[in-house]
């Protein structure tokens, strides 16, 4: 919707007004001829135009300096100095989409205080009508630069008398007018006293309280945040000529600083391997910024020069228990080559205020999470055996998504663009970023097909070798479209790719998306004991996963998370947000559902639940026992997955 709006007001700025722009539409679109009724109403809107960005060189460069000094109200203070190109209308931009999801998720709502001046006086200015994010205003004659102020509300997480996330795109407004890689930007911070900060920007000058980096373009520098932490600790992983990377850790406690040995050994060998992988790297220097904290939260933001990752701050001290979130900085890193250096052309913008589109998010995303989980075992960040695990975890995600039937793959890419922050009860059939594992699955496909068609002598290595060449710090983005991807695959292997791919990412219910595992010799099957990786999943969950037998999840106090659509629980009337007290008779627990569904095939599964205040008892019509899914080999088939996950 935000899209849409968004493209037909892009298009009337380029007419001479909004009106006449609209009457043009109804004219040109065959509308009836009522312009002469005059009794019918007629949509007038008195808009300044916003200048589209066009490639051309800015003057000067943008004195932009954030103060992160108030934690007691955790409010950034920003002031920014920004060269007059000419003088008359001009119009300020605050970022709104945002590079790493993919959509609209800036907001400015977090700006207040906005002031801006000229040589002392002050110049008033007036927000767009229809796009919140512009503010027009007028600048006088003679004026060289502007001074613009503002504060950025921000929240614990951000901004903290420990921890500061600079993240440039919140914390700046810029001229329209102008691609983002022609503005140069001179950033600084101040920040509280006894903070380390880390960050892929250089330092210019390092005086006391305030850290000043050497003049970045616009579009560098929103793809460059900066952590500060309190405690903190610096970890080399590779310090080659290849480009260093580095391990920058930002912890609540500095006892949760201390890395194991071997934990620093599984990250030094994913960078190898990676690189083994991709060959020369996009980047000089590459820091992993790592927050490390008790919230529970786990996930990571990609950048070309760094990551942002949260991970639990028992992390590297209970790796036990952290089965499913090994390859989270290997998805990042990953990153660097696979949607920064080699972007898709949809989803480059020339601003951040330019609306993007993620039709190849299957290959941004799903080949992305594709090489985490075989770069965490080629690193033994994973055994093959826990690999084998996840991927049996991924693979029964997948299979079981009747939201496929209405939704084809290529329709789920477009989450970004209006499901974003939206709640999302019945997920496996609204469906919801499913490109990650369809297309975990979908590479894996690829990649036994390589194999096939090659007759085991090239595969998916091979089509990354080609497909992220030429990787330099130096060297521009390279965009991409569904064809590039098609003709790289093409070198390595002849085969029909467009029709391949297109089967699995235009497809309802009629393709079986564990075919690459298949192809590699091993199949989806399901019993009764759960893997210690399922396990865990479950306890990240906080209770019961049943997707697989009766069709739900729920919490240890009975809440039902999720209920699979047209499943056992389902057809039985019950829906997210319901709460099991009784499991035949017995008041509710996690044991107890779990042993009635154990003995289901002897006896009827009887459970009441409360929906919107009443209650309901109902029989669960399912008689299939526990079922947990697993990798099995496929007899006589020769074993893929294996040679895939070795080491190079
Ligand atoms: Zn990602």
């Amino acid at each position: 919707m935000r899209r849409t709006e968004l493209a037909s007001v892009m298009q009337n700025w380029k007419m001479a007004g909004a009106a006449a722009a609209l009457c043009a539409t109804g004219a040109a679109a065959g509308a009836p001829q009522v312009a002469a009724r005059m009794d019918l109403p007629v949509q007038t809107l008195d808009r300044t135009p916003i200048t589209s960005p066009v490639d051309h060189p800015f003057r000067g460069t943008i004195a932009l300096e954030v103060d992160a000094r108030d934690v007691a109200h955790r409010v950034f203070v920003v002031r920014e100095r920004v060269p007059v190109q000419r003088a008359g209308a001009m119009t300020l931009l605050y970022p709104h989409w945002e590079a790493a999801s993919h959509g609209p998720s800036l907001t400015v709502t977090e700006l207040a205080g906005l002031t801006v001046s000229a040589n002392g006086k002050p110049i008033a200015w007036r927000r767009d009508a229809i796009e919140p994010h512009a503010f027009h205003l007028e600048v006088p004659e003679n004026t060289k630069t502007i001074d613009v102020s503002f504060q950025i509300i921000a929240d614990e997480d951000r901004l903290s008398a420990d921890v500061v996330a600079v993240a440039w795109q919140h914390l700046l407004l810029y001229p329209a007018g102008w691609y983002a890689r022609n503005i140069a930007v001179a950033p600084s911070v101040m920040l509280p006293t006894g903070l380390s900060a880390f960050s892929s920007l250089d330092v210019a000058d390092p005086e006391e309280g305030k850290l000043s980096f050497r003049p970045v373009s616009l579009e560098r520098l929103l793809d460059a945040p900066v952590l500060a932490g309190r405690h903190a600790a610096r970890v080399p992983l590779a310090q080659d000529g290849a480009g260093a990377v580095t391990l920058d850790l930002v912890a609540t406690k500095a006892g949760d600083l201390a890395v194991p040995p071997e934990r620093i050994a599984d990250l030094r060998r994913m960078v190898t391997q990676a690189r083994a992988v991709f060959g020369p790297p996009p980047f000089g220097r590459y820091e992993v910024l790592a927050r490390m904290s008790d919230d529970g939260s786990s996930g990571g933001t990609e950048h070309r020069a760094s990551a942002e990752i949260g991970m639990a701050s028992s992390y590297f001290r209970d790796w036990a228990g952290q089965l499913n979130n090994r390859d989270i900085v290997a998805h990042e890193f990953v990153h660097a080559w696979n949607g920064l250096y080699r972007v898709p052309a949809d989803l480059w913008a020339p601003t951040p205020n330019v609306p993007q589109s993620g039709s190849l998010l299957w290959m941004y995303e799903g080949q992305t999470e594709f090489w985490a989980r075989v770069l965490a075992a080629r690193a033994g960040l994973r055994s093959r055996e826990e690999t084998l695990d996840k991927l049996a975890l991924d693979a029964a995600e997948v299979v079981n998504r009747p939201g496929r039937a209405w939704r084809s793959l290529s329709d789920d890419v477009n989450y970004p663009s209006f499901m974003l922050r939206q709640s999302v009860p019945w997920r496996d059939w609204q469906r919801r970023k499913d490109y990650y594992l369809e297309g975990v699955m979908l590479w894996l496909d690829i990649d036994a097909l390589l194999r096939e068609q090659s007759h085991g002598r090239r595969g998916v290595d091979d089509f990354a070798q080609d497909f992220f060449a030429g990787a330099s710090a130096e060297h521009p983005v390279r965009t991409y479209t569904f064809d590039d991807v098609c003709a790289a695959l093409q070198r390595v292997a002849p085969f029909d790719w467009p029709s391949f791919i297109n089967r699995w990412i235009e497809g309802h219910g009629e393709m079986d998306p564990s075919e690459g595992l298949k192809r590699h010799g091993w199949r989806l099957t399901y019993d009764a004991e759960p893997t210690l990786t399922f396990q865990q999943n479950e306890q990240e969950l906080g209770g019961a996963d049943l997707s697989y037998s009766i069709g739900l999840t729920v919490a240890d106090n009975g809440k039902v998370r999720a209920v699979n659509w047209a499943g056992p629980a389902f057809r039985a009337g019950m829906a997210p947000g319901d709460h099991i007290t009784a499991v035949t008779g017995a008041p509710y627990t996690r044991g107890a559902l779990q042993d009635a569904v154990r003995n289901s095939p002897a006896n009827p599964i009887a459970l009441t639940w409360q929906h919107d205040g009443s209650p309901v008892t109902r029989t669960i019509d399912y008689r299939g026992g526990l079922r947990y899914p697993h990798l099995t080999r496929v007899p006589g088939h020769r074993d893929g997955l294996t040679a895939l996950l070795a080491a190079r």
